[in-house]
């Protein structure tokens, strides 16, 4: 038998993704993992879809989620695993960052305006998917960009537009890093500071590592061997779970490939059996 391997970061259709739920688990499955946690921005949709997929075809599934947050200002992202996955208080997170995400994606089509590249919400969901359960978000909207043949790719739509502190950039209300752990936690999941690497102050990681995560992710798609072992170590200071993911999105990251990085059993068991569950 393989040796057992969980890909704990990835997104569908439910937002950013190009495959939808269903379609990632069976990815999984021919790329040999053994599990997988599907972790979309600011939706918990994908499990439901995915897991009568996953229990046909032998994949474990845990529930997982990717939550834009701040912390003083700084953007970060937090991943939330193995919840109570009808809590209401993940529920009212979700719908929070809806609604912020409408208005956030409203203040960016606004500006594109203004600098001369309409485009209206009807063209930025064309992109979405599953038009019930979406969470939209900027690389919906570089889609449309592009299809409008504003820019030549994704990439260039970041870069000129989009990305923080470009022209079209929009803020939004953000959610606090304190808030996000205490629905995580309220819901009875595992709260894990997403790809430390990424944080853009260090000052606003040691505060983030004073915090009460249960994880670090210290294994991800781009970090060179050699750099996990900085992660790791702060994990094990800590007593944290180390987790890792790939960061899949499909094609608009079409560098990195789902199960370029992972967890293995002992890892993925913990998280499974996270005491809480059934309550
Ligand atoms: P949002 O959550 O709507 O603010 O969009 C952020 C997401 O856009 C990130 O999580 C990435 O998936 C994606 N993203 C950010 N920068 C880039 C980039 N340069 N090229 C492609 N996708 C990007
Ligand atoms: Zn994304
Ligand atoms: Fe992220
Ligand atoms: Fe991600």
């Amino acid at each position: 038998m393989n040796e057992f391997r969980a890909d704990l970061h990835c997104h569908s259709t439910c937002s950013d993704g190009s495959l939808s739920p269903e379609e990632l688990v069976r990815l999984a499955v021919e790329k040999g993992l053994q599990g997988l946690s599907i972790t979309d921005h600011d939706t918990i949709a994908a499990y439901e879809l995915a897991l009568p997929h996953a229990k046909q075809l032998g994949l474990e599934l845990i529930p997982g989620v990717e939550f834009s947050a701040s912390h003083n200002d700084i953007s970060i992202h937090i991943l939330g695993y193995s919840y109570v996955s009808n809590h209401p208080a993940l529920q009212e997170l979700c719908e929070k960052h809806s609604a912020r995400r409408l208005n956030r994606n409203g203040l960016i089509l606004e500006k594109l305006k203004h600098l001369g590249m309409p485009i209206a919400m009807e063209e930025v969901l064309a992109f979405s998917g599953l038009p019930e359960a979406v969470s939209l978000g900027r690389p919906h909207i570089a889609q449309a960009m592009v299809k409008k043949g504003y820019v030549d790719s994704i990439e260039h739509a970041f870069k000129r537009f989009l990305s923080e502190g470009k022209s079209a950039y929009a803020v939004g209300n953000l959610i606090s890093a304190k808030e996000t752990i205490e629905a995580i936690h309220n819901a009875k999941g595992l709260a894990v500071i997403a790809h430390p690497h990424l944080i853009a102050h260090n000052r606003t990681l040691k505060q983030l590592l004073e915090m009460n995560f249960d994880g670090l992710e210290c294994y991800y798609s781009r970090f060179q061997k050699e750099k996990n072992q900085r992660w790791v170590s702060l994990a094990e200071k800590k007593g944290w779970l180390k987790t890792g993911g790939s960061d899949f999105h499909g094609k608009i990251k079409p560098d990195i490939s789902l199960g370029c990085a992972w967890v293995d059993r002992t890892t993925f068991q913990k998280m499974q059996e996270w005491p809480n569950h059934g309550i």
